[in-house]
């Protein structure tokens, strides 16, 4: 099951961030919130000085992402099945 980024929307594996919050993967570009959900990742746009850029328009994923993980904290696994529920259904199509 995938979770997206809170920034640019991108589906990354349970697994993968997993790896992130056991310090596996040190690939500067990720920043997790406190509960260990993806608020930047490595597929994020960068800046000019080579940082994450926030997005301005996000993606209806990315604003999924953002309400889940404030909904459900660390509880990630919720948060790939409410998002999967959400692709199903639709909801984070570009033009809902
Ligand atoms: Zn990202």
């Amino acid at each position: 099951m995938d979770i997206f980024c809170a920034n640019c929307g991108e589906p990354w594996d349970v697994s993968s961030v997993a790896e992130v919050r056991h310090g596996q993967d040190t690939d500067p570009a990720w920043k997790l919130n406190r509960s260990g959900y993806p608020l930047n990742c490595p597929c994020c746009p960068k800046g000019k000085d080579g940082k994450p850029k926030m997005q301005e328009k996000k993606s209806p994923r990315a604003k999924a992402a953002a309400i889940v993980a404030d909904l459900l904290g660390d509880d990630i696994d919720g948060a790939a099945c409410l998002l999967e529920d959400g692709e199903f259904l639709g909801l984070m199509n570009d033009d809902y």
